[in-house]
């Protein structure tokens, strides 16, 4: 791999994703294509979150740099320095707020560092645009979020919800996209209320103006994905986006090949293959709160579906119902650990995925060619179902009760889509679409691929010509 350099001194990148899962891997992801491309890489993190940045690029060159958390942040358990660990996501804003704390030592980070050429920084670390102007370092933003929710999102919020009198289901049209109709439940508050009101507002309105003002915004996705989208953003929206994903490619999953020294769960998947059996795997990311009635109701879903499965549940979820795993032993498995999702939908056997559509979730699924169960929980979830379903097609959506984009599953109709999914035309449909798009997904990141590409342009255009 050749050098980046104008001239002799490297060129430095720094890194610095929010503290959650779901923001910080696809920057990992990130920070092995610009190690690749001989670029030096500092990430920032924070103390607690630091041995999950270490153990996933501990076979690289990488520098993590922790910054000291404020643990005497109201409303905010001592000792938590993730989103993922928060007790309730309605403690965001207030942990969000907490994260500007560390600007000052991020600056006097900052200064210790030989030539910082660009930043990547979470747009919700907003503050980091202030940082990086004076040190005349180019900030780009990371959202983690598609072009798809990204120009809805804006065009709706900007143009209708914060202030139309429809109700939580009726249908809007989104003016740039006419084809495409949402409902207020798509969105969380603070869009959906009269006015804009409180921390979350102005948090949002901060995140809102750093981006604009920053020099170009990173997305996680390719431009075959989603074409439409991403010239609309580039005509319509600031800043200048760059689409570099998907990011999850960037690395083989790690697994081993080993049988023994696999993860039973992938021991039970080979099993699962060897007989011939195709697999749904079930999972809700990093940040999902799923009540006891409802774990109760997939559980009977999956059991009457009869087909094989695969559910990852957190840990603080560990009651099902009784006697659930001993009757499915042969043809089901539920996970309470952390798992390599990547390694699991890469599987032969994993035919379908019941998901709460995290992109990161959704971009994981389409690289392997498994098609989705889309059944959103919170965030842009809502949207990201839609584009899967109504937009590239890789997936059909979970039933309702009330028929609501977010509503509780009764175990009936979480049966009959799985069965749709697994076995069924609709599910032969969406499989054959995935598949296609997997291929597209791989063709972007190879040599001469559209994301390859624009990533090396960004370095160029940032750092000076490839020597
Ligand atoms: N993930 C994983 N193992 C787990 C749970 C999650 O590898 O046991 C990863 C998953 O592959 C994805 C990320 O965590 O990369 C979750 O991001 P996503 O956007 O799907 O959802 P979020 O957690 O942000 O709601």
């Amino acid at each position: 791999m050749g050098s980046i350099c104008g001239d002799s001194q490297p060129h430095n990148v720094v890194l610095f994703p929010f503290m959650s899962k779901g923001h910080t891997i696809p920057l990992l992801q990130l920070a092995r294509l610009l190690l690749h491309r001989s670029l030096p890489v500092t990430i920032f993190t924070t103390p607690a979150n630091r041995p999950f940045i270490f153990e996933s690029l501990n076979d690289t060159a990488v520098t993590i740099l922790d910054l000291p958390f404020s643990h005497n942040v109201p409303d905010i358990p001592v000792g938590i320095e993730s989103t993922d660990k928060l007790p309730s996501m309605s403690m965001f804003p207030s942990f969000a707020n907490a994260a500007k704390l560390m600007q000052p030592d991020f600056e006097r980070a900052l200064q210790t560092l030989p030539r910082v050429s660009f930043m990547v920084s979470d747009g919700f670390l907003w503050w980091t645009l202030e940082s990086a102007s004076k040190f005349n370092i180019p900030r780009f933003v990371y959202y983690g979020m598609s072009y798809y929710s990204s120009c809805v999102g804006r065009a709706v919020t900007i143009d209708r919800l914060l202030f139309g009198p429809e109700s939580g289901d009726e249908l809007i049209s989104v003016p740039p996209f006419p084809w495409i109709k949402v409902t207020r439940n798509d969105f969380e508050p603070p869009f959906t209320e009269p006015e804009p009101k409180g921390l979350q507002i102005e948090f949002i309105m901060e995140v809102f103006i750093a981006t604009a003002k920053s020099r170009g915004i990173i997305f996680n996705s390719f431009y075959e994905l989603e074409p439409l989208f991403a010239d609309y953003w580039n005509s319509e929206c600031t800043p200048r986006a760059w689409s570099a994903g998907p990011l999850c490619l960037a690395e083989p999953p790690k697994g081993s090949t080993e049988p023994h020294n696999k993860p039973i769960w992938v021991q039970w998947l080979d099993k699962k293959h060897d007989q011939g059996s195709s697999v749904l795997y079930l999972a809700f990311g990093s940040q999902a709160e799923i009540s006891p009635a409802q774990l109760k109701n997939i559980a009977t879903g999956l059991e009457e579906s009869k087909v094989n499965f695969l559910w990852v549940i957190r840990k603080s979820e560990s009651e099902i119902s009784d006697g659930f795993e001993e009757r499915v032993k042969d043809r089901g498995i539920v996970v309470r650990e952390w798992v390599d999702q990547r390694e699991i939908l890469m599987h032969e056997s994993v035919q379908g995925f019941l998901s709460h559509c995290g992109w990161n979730s959704v971009l994981e699924s389409i690289c392997a060619g498994v098609p989705i169960i889309a059944w959103p929980m919170m965030a842009e979830q809502p949207l990201n179902a839609r584009m899967v379903v109504e937009e590239i097609k890789v997936g059909l959506r979970v039933e309702t009760c009330d028929g609501s984009v977010r509503g509780f599953v009764k175990w009936e109709g979480l049966e009959k889509m799985v069965k749709e999914l697994m076995e069924g035309e609709k599910g032969k449909e969406v499989r054959k679409k995935s598949k296609e798009l997997a291929e597209m997904a791989k063709k972007a990141v190879e040599e001469g691929g559209s994301s390859k590409c624009t990533l090396d342009l960004l370095i160029d255009e940032t750092c000076g010509k490839k020597t």
